[in-house]
């Protein structure tokens, strides 16, 4: 059913295979319970990430409209705007981002190294400004400035989230749900960050379809539950309303919100450790800005006693590891000292 809705939609075939779902062995042992990850770090778009699925519907539209430029927004270390300039430049499209500085540091990394260096390289126009927090006005002014020069913009909301964009996390839960049933493993629940919303709102939509019941839990990167709920649910229902089908009675969506602290794109202890802890077990990178305070929410809902059953956990990696390069080193130097104190074997 929602496969038909989806297919009405045109797409660009920017992730051709299903991305790994891949079991952590070692994590496991270590953790004394199943992990299984999906590797949407993976997708076949600029270093990888969970954008390209967005992609894929709103790249299609601008294409439908005749568009000459890729206009969007996000912080200097955005993976959606990295993602976003690299398809733009598949396409011989021009790119304007709009680019805040969230921590307002000058720390040179954070300002020319990991995914900003490589919106350099395809050629995206850069404007600076002072925040995001009206974002949608500021994308309109640029776009109007754009049309009045003669251009043809198309705006991709910040982070790809509006409904055809989490059409792009429709079609990969409808992906996962496959690829958890071909396992045999009954899973417990599905973890992921949840930021602009667009990848919960789909995934959650998609999931309750496909296997009623499974926990798709968010994990907040920006902004507490009160704020992120009213976020996803709306998105998750302007999904459905654009596919015509119902948001199923049953469908809760669930949040935790103790893991982003301090504030959006500034790592924590907690952060710092889990991705120490996945590169030591399993080679596996997560980054300091999303995938980092999941997984980290991950381990301390095992530690906490939150998933109650004894299946399995899938984990969705969404990618952002160009960001690395970014926080180093503050980053780094202070996961050693946290190291020292906590250390992953706590977990
Ligand atoms: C954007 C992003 C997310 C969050 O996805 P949303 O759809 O914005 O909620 C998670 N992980 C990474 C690496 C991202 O770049």
């Amino acid at each position: 059913m929602l496969t038909d809705a989806l297919a009405r939609f045109p797409r660009l075939d920017l992730v051709p295979a299903a991305t790994h779902l891949e079991h952590l062995p070692r994590l496991s042992r270590h953790l004394g319970r199943d992990i299984w990850i999906k590797r949407d770090d993976l997708t076949p778009l600029a270093l990888g990430g969970n954008k390209a699925r967005k992609l894929e519907y709103l790249g299609a539209d601008a294409l439908a409209q005749g568009a000459e430029v890729l206009v969007t927004a996000g912080a200097i270390q955005s993976n959606h705007v990295r993602q976003t300039a690299a398809l733009a430049a598949k396409l011989g499209l021009g790119c304007l981002a709009l680019l805040e500085n969230p921590l307002g540091t000058s720390e040179g990394n954070y300002l020319s190294n990991g995914n900003r260096l490589l919106l350099d390289l395809f050629g995206c126009d850069i404007e600076t400004v002072a925040n995001l927090d009206n974002a949608d006005e500021l994308l309109e002014a640029a776009a109007d400035r754009l049309s009045g020069a003669g251009r043809k913009p198309y705006v991709v909301p910040i982070g790809g989230s509006n409904a055809l964009g989490a059409l792009g996390y429709v079609r990969a839960g409808l992906e996962l749900a496959a690829q958890m049933q071909g396992t045999g493993e009954d899973f417990d629940a599905v973890l992921l960050a949840s930021g602009s919303a667009g990848t919960h709102s789909g995934l959650a939509l998609a999931l309750e379809y496909a296997q009623p019941g499974i926990r798709a839990i968010g994990v907040t990167v920006s902004r507490p539950e009160a704020a992120q709920r009213p976020k996803v649910e709306g998105l998750l229902e302007r999904t459905a309303d654009l596919l015509a089908v119902e948001v199923p009675t049953g469908l809760q969506i669930e949040l935790w919100d103790q893991y982003f602290a301090p504030r959006y794109g500034e790592p924590n202890a907690g952060t710092l450790a889990a991705i120490r802890l996945l590169a030591e077990q399993e080679g596996v990178l997560l980054d300091p800005v999303y995938t980092g305070k999941a997984f980290a929410g991950l381990l301390d809902g095992i530690a906490r006693g939150a998933f109650p059953g004894r299946g399995p956990l899938l984990f969705l990696h969404t990618g952002g590891t160009p960001a690395l390069f970014a926080y180093h080193p503050w980053a780094l130097l202070e996961q050693t000292q946290y190291s020292i104190i906590v250390g992953p074997d706590n977990y």
